[in-house]
Parts: structure tokens; sequence; C-alpha cells
């Protein structure tokens, strides 16, 4: 686990703009978050962050947390009447999560489906963007395919973005097709760039990377986890974000600087943020 960003880090992040966190934790100061939880989410306040993304979170027995868990439901009058606030500029991170899952156990994926749904209209009739968590079971692109199905582009025609994406290149070239966006973090900059969390498609994810067009690609921390590859093990925070960027340019074979402007664009455009 990772404590709270040190006030130096937070000096560090000062201008960057970012979006995350959990409204309900900031407002209210308690409800399921834990305590190192709500430090930072007092600490984004403090640095001036203006955007949050929110979704109902829940625990597992293990202790971690994670879209996909929510299988018992999501009270979506409460998320409404929370995403109504101007700070909030998306519904998520939520999705199907078939990771863990053995033998599809007691429907879970079914429940996932349905919860997930429910997040996905209430985007949709708020009109502001979906985050979406999908991890696909090892070595397929199950999650995605049943993803293109839930919420098909004739239906949602929101921003509908793919955090952490590490679909195979077939895959990706639907999605696309789709009109999904797509979200990288750290994990494009390990070497090897083989994490258990690019499994799916490892064999193409560079060419994945470079088959997405830029304009459908955002960056993101996944913070505390995943920092990049000079700072791993490290709690990542926003600044570390440029490492991931400079690994997109290569990837890209663009300049740097161009690709800082186009995401920044993207993130913007996306999230309606102005
Ligand atoms: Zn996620």
């Amino acid at each position: 686990m990772f404590s709270a960003p040190s006030p130096r880090a937070i000096y560090r992040n000062r201008e960057c703009a970012v979006v995350g966190g959990n409204i309900e934790s900031v407002r209210a100061g308690g409800g399921e978050c834990s305590r190192a939880c709500l430090r930072r989410q007092a600490a984004c306040a403090r640095a001036g962050y203006r955007a949050v993304v929110i979704s109902r979170h829940t625990r597992r027995d293990d202790g971690a947390s994670g879209a996909g868990d929510e299988t018992d439901g999501v009270d979506i009058e409460r998320l409404r009447e929370l995403a109504l606030d101007k700070k909030v500029v998306a519904i998520g991170e939520c999705g199907l999560d078939y990771f863990r899952i053995m033998n599809n156990e007691s429907g879970i994926k079914e429940r996932q489906k349905e919860v997930f749904l429910d997040q996905a209209k209430l985007a949709q009739e708020l009109n502001k963007a979906l985050m979406i968590h999908c991890r696909p079971s090892k070595g397929t692109d199950d999650a995605y395919e049943d993803l293109l199905t839930i919420i098909p582009n004739s239906k949602f025609l929101i921003p509908k973005i793919i955090h952490f994406y590490v679909g195979s290149l077939e895959i990706t070239k639907k999605l696309v097709a789709a009109g999904f966006y797509f979200t990288f973090g750290g994990v494009i900059t390990f070497l090897p760039r083989r994490s258990h969390l690019a499994e799916a498609g490892a064999g193409d994810y560079d060419e994945a990377i470079k088959y997405i067009p830029l304009n459908r690609i955002l960056l993101e921390t996944d913070c505390p986890y995943v920092a990049p590859q000079s700072q791993r093990g490290k709690r990542n925070e926003p600044a570390f974000i440029l490492e991931t960027a400079r690994k997109l340019a290569e990837l890209k074979n663009l300049d740097f600087d161009k690709i800082l402007g186009e995401i920044y664009t993207n993130a913007r455009t996306v999230f309606k943020i102005i």
C-alpha cells in the first residue's frame, strides 16, 4: 500500500489537471474510503484538481477494490445526485472484470453486465463521459467483446473511454471502429513491456497502440500504482506521466510536444474541460 502524497509531491504536481478521485469521499469525508484514500483526496482538493469521476466502489474480502466488484448493485439515485455536480466529468470507472472469475461462478458476469449497463445509462442520461474498466480473462479479449454488445455506439453517443487498455490488435480494430477512446498508463514504458496487466494480446500490444488514432488516446497514472519504468515501485503521481508520453511519442514516431498537445486537447474534449 502507498501512503498519501508528500507536500513535495503535491507541489510537483501543482500544474497538472487531474481527472480522478471520488467526489463522495472528498465531500463527505467518509463513506467507504480508507483514511489513506481520504488524505489523498484532500491533497488533490488542496492542489486545485478540478475534475472528478465517480462510481460506486466496493471492497473485496482481500482488501482490493475496483470496478467489476459492484455485483451487489449500485444506488443509481445516489450516483445521479452526486453526478449532477459540475465537477463530475465522467461516470466510472465501471465495467467488466473477468480476470479472476472461474467458470462464471454464480452468474457473476451477468451481474457485472447489469451493474455496468445501469451506470452507462446514467452517463448517457447526464451526457457525461463513461470511464470503463474492462479486464479480460487471461490470454483472451472476452470482456472487450462483451463491451461491444453491451454499449453499442448507436445507442451510447457519449465519449466511452477504456482505461488501462490491454487488448489485442484484432479487438482494437473493432473498438476503434465502434468509437471508443483508450487510455494508457506506465505499463507501456516497462522493459520488458509485458506485465500481468498486458497479458491479453501481449504479442501485439505495441501494434495496437500504433493502430489507435492519436485523437482517441489519453494517458493516465492509475495512481498510486504502476509508476513508469524509471520510477517503478514508487508511488505514482501525475508528474510521472511525462515518461509515459515520451514512450507514446516513440511508438507513434511523433514529436513529444505534439503528443503532449494532442493528449491535452483530447482530455479537454472528452471531459468538456474548458
Ligand atoms: Zn480499473
